[in-house]
């Protein structure tokens, strides 16, 4: 009998609770009015639809919908995990809200781009471009075209060019004038930058051999004398960027090593680290690393980064007299260091910002660095009523006093006066609600500071973006 036998699978089917499993069709319908599926593309939603049915059937994931359960819960379960399928499947990179206190953090992608950046990196990436393509000619140009003479009119260099980031373009620079040969540099300057960036070992892959002189507080212009000799190439200073050497110290400042290597005909380099194209003392804060000024002090090529202070993109760039500028461009590694195109398109939009000198405004990273607490409480009383509502329960949210720094190794010492929201719990540890926060839609990344979860609002713009979704598993 036909219809006995249908029945019986359907009871076999049913006994292992896949009888109403609703059809593909059913499931793409419904995800169409689902507003978590229904911007997804048929093709995908078809996927994940069969990816959840056989999750289903497999028993893999638990189900609490009741054997003999109405079709459209069992519906209602299949979109379910549609949704956990294409959440899951979320890109690997997303903006995450940055409340650290880091204005440039390095592992949050550090300097902000201008919007003219964005705009010639949208350019670059969707139409051909005059990359290296010289108009007068119409034969093959050069990619630093794009970038030099603003870097020039910026620095006072006689020559520039750019390649991937400032670590490039200090191994490119040793590589070029001291390959096999000495390269003086004070122990109180041998830094390592977070995580990967020290500079002896750039050093040794550049195959320039390292000479410390002095001690780790005090270098004097005699350590330097004593050392030079037959070997040594090059004079090196190095910006100790992400710390201080306080008390007794002495360190041979940039024009007295120009002196000591005109003396001995040797050339002096400097990597800055976190160069500032323009005189920061206006924001309140130190003038110290302006690239012009190093230049003006008479070093032969000063480095620095495109995304720390300048506010552009990853980048080196490498300033400095044109003889030792054009030898660095005949590196055959220099080739193997180049900057893509976004690069050179966000980097020039920047560099035509800055002289055009129409900047706090329009460079996210000035115009953040130089936020007052007063307008920074502005943006944390609003964030502090959001946080409340969304938290809800026993959390504490209020308003705390908080220092926010540069980040990325810049102008360590300097503590920017800032407000932050303080998040508390009587009975969670801020390292729990630091994890609620970081696994919250979108992710929003915090600080400890005092057994407390601190938001520094100093980088948020608009309060409305923690109104985040926090994890099910934690509400
Ligand atoms: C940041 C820094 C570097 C590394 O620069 P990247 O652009 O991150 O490669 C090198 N030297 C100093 C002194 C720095 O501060």
């Amino acid at each position: 009998m036909v219809v006995g036998k249908s029945r019986s699978r359907d009871q076999a089917a049913g006994q292992r609770g896949l009888r109403v499993l609703p059809s593909i069709d059913v499931c793409l319908k419904a995800a169409g009015i689902d507003p978590r599926l229904s911007a997804l593309g048929r093709n995908y939603l078809k996927k994940i639809a069969r990816e959840a049915q056989d999750e289903i059937r497999a028993g893999s994931v638990s189900v609490t919908t009741e054997v003999d359960t109405r079709r459209e819960q069992m519906l209602g379960q299949v979109l379910e995990r549609m949704a956990a399928l294409a959440n899951a499947d979320a890109p690997k990179l997303r903006p995450v809200v940055n409340a650290t206190g880091v204005v440039l953090h390095t592992n949050l992608g550090r300097a902000l781009l201008a919007e003219a950046a964005v705009e010639a990196v949208r350019v670059a990436a969707t139409s051909a471009i005059n990359l290296e393509y010289d108009f007068a000619s119409g034969a093959r140009g050069d990619r630093d075209a794009a970038v030099e003479s603003d870097l020039l009119e910026l620095t006072g260099a006689e020559a520039a060019t750019i390649v991937n980031n400032n670590a490039a373009a200090v191994l490119l620079t040793l590589n070029t004038l001291a390959a096999g040969r000495e390269v003086i540099v004070s122990r109180g300057e041998l830094v390592e930058i977070g995580g990967s960036f020290r500079l002896p070992d750039v050093m040794s892959s550049s195959s320039a051999r390292l000479r410390e002189v002095g001690t780790t507080n005090r270098t004097h212009a005699h350590d330097y004398e004593q050392a030079i000799g037959p070997e040594t190439a090059l004079l090196l200073k190095v910006h100790p960027s992400n710390y201080r050497i306080i008390g007794f110290t002495h360190e041979v400042g940039l024009a007295e090593l120009v002196n000591i290597g005109r003396e001995h005909g040797i050339e002096v380099v400097e990597d800055l680290g976190a160069g500032a194209l323009i005189d920061l003392s206006q924001y309140g804060l130190p003038r110290e690393s302006v690239v012009r000024d190093r230049i003006a002090a008479g070093a032969g090529i000063v480095t620095f980064s495109g995304d720390k202070l300048l506010g552009g993109p990853q980048a080196g760039v490498l300033v400095g007299r044109r003889e030792l500028i054009e030898r660095v461009r005949a590196n055959p590694l220099k080739r193997a260091l180049r900057c893509d195109k976004l690069t050179v398109a966000a980097l020039a939009a920047t560099l035509r910002l800055y002289r055009r000198g129409d900047l706090s405004n329009e460079l996210p990273t000035l115009r953040l660095l130089r936020r007052t607490a007063e307008e920074i409480e502005l943006i944390a009383n609003r964030a502090c009523d959001i946080l409340r509502e969304r938290l809800g329960g026993d959390f504490r949210v209020e308003i705390a006093d908080s220092y926010s720094e540069v980040g990325s190794g810049s102008l360590p010492t300097v503590q920017l006066t800032s407000r932050a929201v303080r998040v508390t719990h009587p009975r969670l540890p801020a390292e729990s609600i630091a994890a609620r926060f970081r696994h919250a839609q979108p992710a929003v990344i915090g600080r400890i500071s005092d057994g407390a979860f601190l938001l520094d609002c100093r980088m948020i713009d608009d309060p409305a973006v923690l109104a985040v979704d926090f994890p099910i598993a934690s509400a």
